[in-house]
């Protein structure tokens, strides 16, 4: 059984090694912004979206969308992506690792 310090840290690890601009562009068409921020937008796939709402963040790893408010990290978008518990987003991100 691991300890909590352990599984945050295998979290942490996923959430470094895994590019959200990767992930979410397997999706959906992400294109890259004049910003120099490093940002990504693309039609968000949980509100019927007409013009390019979702931002994702390519340094913070982290995306937003203006139009619905939906936002989160890697588990977050792969939770509400699959419609998955945490655990099974966090088992899900895991496969796509190895
Ligand atoms: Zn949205």
């Amino acid at each position: 059984m691991k300890t909590l310090k352990q599984q945050m840290a295998t979290l942490e690890g996923l959430r470094r090694k895994i590019s959200l601009v990767q992930v979410i562009g397997q999706r959906i068409d992400l294109k890259k912004t004049a910003s120099a921020l490093g940002t990504y937008k693309g039609l968000c796939p949980f509100h019927d979206d007409k013009t390019p709402s979702l931002l994702v963040h390519r340094k913070k790893q982290i995306f937003h969308c203006f139009g619905c408010g939906v936002g989160g990290d890697l588990f977050g978008w792969t939770m509400r992506y699959h419609r998955l518990t945490f655990p099974e987003a966090v088992a899900w991100v895991r496969r796509q690792s190895r």
